[in-house]
């Protein structure tokens, strides 16, 4: 296919699928860029032969410019190198797979040049999404969902497109429930991080994969659709569907819903929006219903999973509530990752961030950035003290 790519996250669980995908179908890697899986990159450098490359951590910059000299990929890093890449329009598309909201500033950039966007990061939109959607609409730059669920909502719409009147007024957003479906909070205190990781149906990298435990990632993928489909929170809702094959729908003015199923691969929403608007052949399996068999829908239990009633909380205040939120949670969860504290503590620091940070309005990039700054602040502090009176 004709087509050349930069990637950003190129070494983590939806980076790598992203390099199959451009492999089984020749699309050229203008760039790569990844936090600190040197080793990785370095691998990834010599077979798809990128004009750059960038590495996030600068205390791998000299190991990677050292392996790859003589090569002729130019060696960039930090943040700097990072925007570089996500802006050089010597590709189609950016690819933004990183996980965090330090993919908000590549993003940007990426748009500010005009760069289609195929988006994986999706607390670029949590934290900024009035700063993207308004200058991607300036630019005309497109955003492809790569997440699942977005994928499936924009699949549904461009399904019925040159249909008149084709108007949606909501969207149903599907839920695994993650691990601990159906537990209570008393049966989460002594959960550990093995089995916080063990997903039922996706096989993911590891923030993610605890947001799923804490049900925080449904949270912020309903500010992510907020954004992408413009809609209130109110015309979202989060439904569970434990079996992960109907990736969302969308509900038509007349009551018709129209969603997408699938196998759960992601290599499906990656290469739809590399390829689109065209379709083709895939890598994923095909999805055989009668092995399915039954398909099921419950409600949200919203009081156990604290971090998912806090963000919808936080979508319906606007303005930095969502940058907060995300900001608390990314800090407390790196802090369960690393053992630090307790499951069921990720829910209350995100929930104390987001009673003790008022929501001011978001007039540049600053103001998300000062949120997410104060949400970090209160997140390791209150945990510092913790950690000193034990
Ligand atoms: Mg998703």
């Amino acid at each position: 296919m004709n087509k050349t790519v930069n990637l950003l996250g190129s070494t983590g669980s939806i980076g790598t699928q992203t390099l199959e995908v451009c492999r089984k179908y020749g699309i050229s890697v203008n760039s790569l860029a990844a936090r600190s899986s040197c080793d990785m990159l370095i691998g990834q450098a010599r077979e798809f032969n990128p004009t750059a490359v960038c590495i996030y951590d600068e205390d791998c910059y000299t190991k990677l410019k050292n392996e790859l000299f003589g090569s002729g990929i130019k060696v960039l890093c930090g943040m700097e190198g990072l925007c570089t890449l996500a802006a050089d329009s010597n590709a189609d598309i950016t690819v933004n797979a990183v996980v965090g909201m330090v993919g908000l500033r590549p993003t940007l950039a990426a748009i500010e040049s005009g760069m289609d966007i195929a988006l994986a990061n999706k607390e670029t939109l949590v934290c900024g999404g009035k700063l993207v959607m308004e200058s991607a609409a300036k630019k005309g730059v497109k955003i492809l969902p790569i997440d699942s669920e977005h994928s499936a909502i924009f699949q549904s719409i461009m399904a019925l497109r040159g249909e008149r009147g084709n108007q949606f007024k909501g969207i149903i957003l599907t839920a695994s429930g993650g691990p601990f479906y159906g537990k209570k909070a008393e049966e989460l205190e002594n959960v550990t991080i093995e089995q916080a990781l063990a997903h039922p149906n996706w096989s993911m990298g590891k923030k993610i994969t605890v947001d799923s435990a804490t049900m925080m990632n449904k949270g912020l993928e309903l500010i992510e659709a907020m954004w992408l489909f413009d809609l209130p929170p109110e015309s979202i809702e989060i439904v569970i569907h434990r079996q992960s094959i109907l990736h969302s729908a969308v509900v038509f003015s007349d009551n018709a819903v129209i969603g997408q199923m699938g196998v759960p691969d992601m290599k499906i929403p990656i290469q739809f929006a590399l390829t689109y608007p065209e379709r083709y052949e895939s890598l994923s399996k095909p999805l055989k219903l009668t092995e399915i068999g039954t398909l099921t829908f419950e409600k949200p239990d919203f009081d156990t999973f604290v971090c998912l009633k806090t963000a919808v909380e936080a979508a319906k205040i606007g303005g930095t509530a969502p940058a907060v939120v995300n900001g608390a949670n990314e800090a407390a969860t790196a802090l369960f990752i690393d053992g630090k504290i307790g499951f069921t503590r990720i829910g209350e620091l995100v929930r104390g961030a987001f009673d003790e940070i008022k929501s001011t309005d978001i007039t540049d990039i600053s103001d998300c950035l000062r949120a997410d700054r104060k949400a970090r602040e209160y997140v390791n502090s209150m945990s510092k003290a913790e950690l000193c009176s034990r």
